[in-house]
C-alpha cells in the first residue's frame, strides 16, 4: 500500500494537462462562487433598497401623469393595493387631495404619521422637487421608504404626492441564500472536478496515443498513421506527423532501393572483371588475341564502374546542395550542334541517324557544362531506346520567350502511368526490362536535378510503340 502510494506520488506530474485543467477549473469555480457570495451577501440589502426606490420613482411618475384625470383616485387605489404601499396627496396648506378612504388606508395613514412629518420637513428644508428617505423603525429591523414628489407648484400652495412603502429586512433572505450558496459551492466544485477530469482525459488521450505512435516512429517503424481524435488542433498535429512518417518511410525505401541498386550495379561489372581476369590467368593468357579481347571487356567494365560512381557522386552532391550552377550567357545552338557532332562516330559505325533542327542563334543564361550533360544524357537515352529506324531528332526553337530543346526518338515509348516516375533514381520503365550495359539508371535524375537548379521547365511526352520526346525550356537571354 505504502509502495503504491509512493509510486502514484512519483508519477504525479504537476505540468500535466489533467492537473492543470483541474486547477484552472477549481480556480474558476472558486472565483465565481466568491463573486456570488460577495454580491448576494454584502450587496443584497442595498440592491433591494435601490430596486424599491427606482420602482417607487417610476410609479410616482405614472401617478403624476394621471394627476387631474377623472379616474385618478381609482388608479392610486389600484396601485397602492397592488404594491403594498400607502399613497397620500396633500397641499402644502394642509388640504388633503387624496387619501385612501378604506380601512387599510386609514390604518396606514395612522401608521405613517411620524414619517409624513419627517418627509415634509425634509422637502421644505431641501427645496427639491422630489426626495426619498429611508426611515428606520425603532424596535424592529424593518425600515420605511418615504417618497415625496411635487405634483403641482403653480398655485400658492403646492400639491405633493407622498408614497410610503415598508422595507422588509433581508437578513432572513441572506440566511437562506447563504445555505443555498453553500450547496451551490459544493456542487460547482464537484462539477468542476468531474468536468476537468473528463475534459483532460478526452484531450490527453489522443495526445498520449500520438506519443506512443511517435515512440514507434523513433525506433524505425516508419509509415505509421497517427490518429488525432476529434479536436482540430490535435488532428492537424496527427496529420502532420502522419505526413512526416510517410515521407520517412518513402525516404527509407528509397535509401534501401538505392543501396540494393548500387550494390547490384557494382556487383555486375565486378563479377565480369573478376571472371575475365580469371579467364586471362587460366585460359587466354598466352593467346594474344583472346587476351586482348578479354582485357577490353575488363576495361569496358571498369569504365562502366567509373561512370556509375561518377553519376552517383554527382547526383548525391547535387541533391545535398553542394553543387551550384554558375550561369552565364551561352549559345545553346552551337552547344547542341557540338554535342550532336560527337555522335558522328555512332552514325558512321552503327547507322544511327541524327536529325537536327537547331540552326540559328539560341542565347540562354545557363551553366554550359551542366546543360551539356543534360543534352548528352537525353541523346544517350534516345540512342539506347530508339526504334528500329535508329532515328533521333534534336531540335531547338523559341517559344513564349523561352528556348525549347527537344530530343525525340521513334522507340518503344513509355507507358503513361510511368511518365512521372522515369525521373526517379534507378527507375526503369517496365517496357525496358533489360538494362542496357551503358545505363546507370541515374541519367534522368541527374537531368532533373540540373534543370531544377536552373529553374527550368522540363518534361516528356511519349506514346507507347511510337516514341518519346524529352524536352526542357530555358529562358532566352535578352542581350
Ligand atoms: P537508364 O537509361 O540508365 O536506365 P535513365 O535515368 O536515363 O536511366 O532513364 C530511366 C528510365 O527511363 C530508363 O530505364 C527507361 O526505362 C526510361 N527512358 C529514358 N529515356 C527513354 C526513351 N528515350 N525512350 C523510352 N524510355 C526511356
Amino acid at each position: 500500500m505504502k509502495l503504491k502510494l509512493k509510486s502514484a506520488f512519483c508519477n504525479f506530474d504537476k505540468n500535466s494537462i489533467k492537473f492543470r485543467l483541474w486547477v484552472y477549473f477549481i480556480i474558476f469555480a472558486t472565483l465565481l462562487m466568491l463573486v456570488l457570495w460577495f454580491l448576494q451577501i454584502f450587496f443584497l440589502n442595498n440592491y433591494y433598497q435601490e430596486m424599491k426606490i427606482s420602482a417607487i420613482t417610476q410609479l410616482a411618475q405614472e401617478i403624476s401623469d394621471e394627476y387631474g384625470s377623472d379616474d385618478f383616485s381609482e388608479k392610486v387605489l389600484e396601485e397602492s393595493a397592488k404594491n403594498d404601499i400607502f399613497i397620500h396627496v396633500e397641499n402644502t396648506d394642509g388640504t388633503v387631495i387624496y387619501t385612501p378612504s378604506n380601512d387599510t388606508g386609514r390604518r396606514f395613514s395612522y401608521m405613517y404619521v411620524k414619517e409624513m412629518g419627517m418627509v415634509k420637513n425634509e422637502l421644505a428644508k431641501t427645496g427639491s422637487k422630489r426626495i426619498s428617505l429611508i426611515i428606520p423603525e425603532p424596535g424592529t429591523e424593518a425600515n420605511t421608504l418615504a417618497y415625496a414628489r411635487i405634483l403641482d407648484d403653480k398655485a400658492e400652495s403646492w400639491t405633493v404626492l407622498y408614497i410610503f412603502s415598508p422595507l422588509y429586512p433581508v437578513t432572513s433572505t441572506v440566511d437562506i441564500l447563504t445555505v443555498q450558496l453553500g450547496y451551490v459551492t459544493v456542487i460547482s466544485l464537484v462539477l468542476a472536478c468531474l468536468i476537468s477530469f473528463y475534459l483532460s482525459r478526452r484531450i490527453s488521450k489522443p495526445i498520449r496515443k500520438i506519443t506512443e505512435n511517435a515512440e514507434e516512429l523513433a525506433v524505425g517503424n516508419y509509415g505509421i498513421i497517427f490518429q488525432g481524435g476529434a479536436y482540430s488542433e490535435i488532428k492537424n498535429l496527427a496529420d502532420t506527423l502522419t505526413y512526416v512518417s510517410l515521407q520517412l518511410e518513402k525516404a527509407d525505401t528509397q535509401q534501401k532501393d538505392l543501396i540494393a541498386n548500387v550494390s547490384h550495379d557494382l556487383r555486375t561489372p565486378l563479377t565480369m572483371v573478376k571472371s575475365y581476369a580469371e579467364m586471362i590467368r587460366d585460359l587466354s593468357g598466352d593467346n594474344p588475341e583472346k587476351r586482348k579481347a578479354h582485357l577490353q571487356v575488363i576495361i569496358d567494365e571498369a569504365d562502366r564502374l567509373n561512370l556509375l560512381v561518377n553519376d552517383l557522386l554527382m547526383l548525391s552532391r547535387m541533391q545535398s546542395g553542394v553543387v551550384t550552377v554558375s550561369k552565364e550567357r551561352i549559345e545553346l545552338g552551337s552547344l547542341t550542334r557540338s554535342i550532336v557532332a560527337s555522335y558522328d562516330i555512332l552514325a558512321e559505325q552503327d547507322g544511327y541517324v541524327f536529325e537536327t533542327d537547331c540552326d540559328g542563334e539560341f542565347p540562354v543564361f545557363a551553366d554550359e557544362q551542366r546543360i551539356r550533360q543534360v543534352i548528352s544524357n537525353l541523346v544517350n537515352n534516345a540512342v539506347k531506346y530508339c526504334g528500329e529506324d535508329k532515328k533521333i531528332r534534336i531540335s531547338l526553337k523559341e517559344k513564349h520567350g523561352n528556348i525549347r530543346c527537344e530530343v525525340a526518338d521513334n522507340g518503344m515509348g513509355i507507358a503513361p502511368e510511368e511518365l512521372d516516375r522515369v525521373w526517379n533514381r534507378y527507375y526503369k520503365a517496365s517496357t525496358n526490362h533489360v538494362r542496357t550495359t551503358s545505363g546507370t539508371g541515374l541519367g534522368l535524375s541527374i537531368v532533373r536535378e540540373i534543370l531544377c537548379l536552373h529553374g527550368a521547365e522540363y518534361g516528356v511526352e511519349s506514346t507507347p510503340g511510337e516514341g518519346s520526346t524529352f524536352w526542357f525550356e530555358l529562358e532566352k537571354c535578352k542581350q
